[in-house]
């Protein structure tokens, strides 16, 4: 079926402006976790920048037509992308009808796009996305100020599609005051694991500039996940990421050390009421580590495959046996060592978004 063919969204009926909305031809922020394109893989670290991963958001608006100049691109090349676009109408595309008054008001974006073609009063059709319809016509609803159309609530999904929006058409200014509701009166069930969920929690909470929510949901993936973590499409900045990156190795670093600290003191003598009890010390914690993949070697950095969460649980469940002494008294030092290692590790946090205020 052609664009034609399907019914418009109408969201101004004296709108002057025919939007070709792209379908997405994937599915927003894929959670490839276990996919090919793994999260921490090479690639993706080294395509992480905003520069790469914008390019096709940055080209959004980038056809705009006069509706009766036969199609003539205006502003930009012809050839190619013509071409591009007449598939756009004719397969995958969404029809919304709007004010092109109302776009030059709230989106610098759209100001420009529209800028040279609306002197003469003829209608504009403009090709954009890929964005999903029901957030896209959310974001016109709000560029029409129409708030008896809003839903009630809006799910996380949508709020982080509206997010990807607000940031491509640089109207963060106008969504934040509706956003700020939606998440007030979002039902519960923030996540409790790793999971797609809590990295858009990361990026709503980072766009929309929440920090409670931004420091619980970044602490949850520095704390729980096993591998680098990617930004899964998302417009999330390079350095929040690294940062994450950061946090997360560190917080696994300073388990392993704390393990291997102790290690050396249970070798020098410097902790244990005795011979006896440091020896047995050092020998259980050494094959509690050797238990665990971490004796004789040990993983470097980025750690892929050990969580800090889990390093903690398989810590808590260490063993020593108490032993007897040549007297035959059961040895009661007190001594646990085990516990200190978490103890001493740390708790994890979870970033501060005051620390990406600018100057
Ligand atoms: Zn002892």
């Amino acid at each position: 079926m052609s664009a034609s063919d399907e019914p418009i969204h109408v969201i101004d009926p004296e709108g002057e402006v025919i939007i070709y909305l792209r379908r997405p031809d994937r599915p927003f922020a894929p959670w490839d976790y276990n996919g090919n394109r793994g999260a921490g893989s090479p690639t993706e670290v080294l395509t992480s920048s905003p520069a790469v991963e914008n390019t096709e958001s940055n080209n959004s608006v980038d056809e705009v037509y006069s509706i009766d100049s036969s199609r003539g691109q205006v502003g930009r090349d012809s050839g190619p992308q013509t071409v591009r676009a007449a598939k756009h109408v004719e397969k995958r595309c969404h029809r919304i009808q709007v004010s092109a008054k109302q776009l030059k008001l709230l989106s610098p974006v759209f100001k420009e796009a529209l800028s040279c073609l609306l002197a003469s009063g003829v209608g504009v059709e403009i090709t954009t996305g890929p964005f999903d319809l029901e957030p896209f016509l959310l974001l016109m609803k709000i560029f029409h100020c129409q708030p008896q159309n809003f839903p009630q609530r809006v799910s996380l999904e949508v709020l982080a599609q509206l997010a990807v929006m607000a940031d491509h058409y640089q109207c963060r200014a106008w969504i934040q005051f509706f956003a700020d509701r939606w998440i007030r009166d979002m039902d519960p069930g923030f996540p409790t694991a790793y999971c797609r969920d809590a990295m858009l929690w990361v990026w709503v909470s980072w766009f929309f500039k929440l920090p409670a929510e931004f420091e619980k949901s970044t602490a949850l993936v520095v704390d729980q996940s096993d591998r680098l973590v990617t930004r899964l499409g998302l417009p999330i900045p390079a350095v929040v990421i690294d940062l994450i990156n950061r946090t997360r190795s560190l917080a696994i670093y300073r388990m392993i050390e704390q393990m291997n600290l102790r290690r050396d003191y249970f070798l020098t003598g410097a902790r244990g009421c005795s011979y006896e009890c440091s020896s047995i010390m050092l020998g259980a914690l050494t094959r509690n580590m050797h238990a665990i993949d971490l004796y004789p070697e040990q993983p470097g950095d980025p750690y892929t495959g050990m969580s800090r969460n889990k390093l903690i649980e398989k810590v808590r469940s260490f063993t020593v046996s108490r032993y007897c002494s040549t007297s035959r008294v059961q040895h009661k030092c007190g001594m646990k060592p085990f516990p200190e290692i978490i103890k001493k590790a740390g708790a994890v946090k979870g970033i501060d978004l005051d620390m990406f205020k600018l100057g």
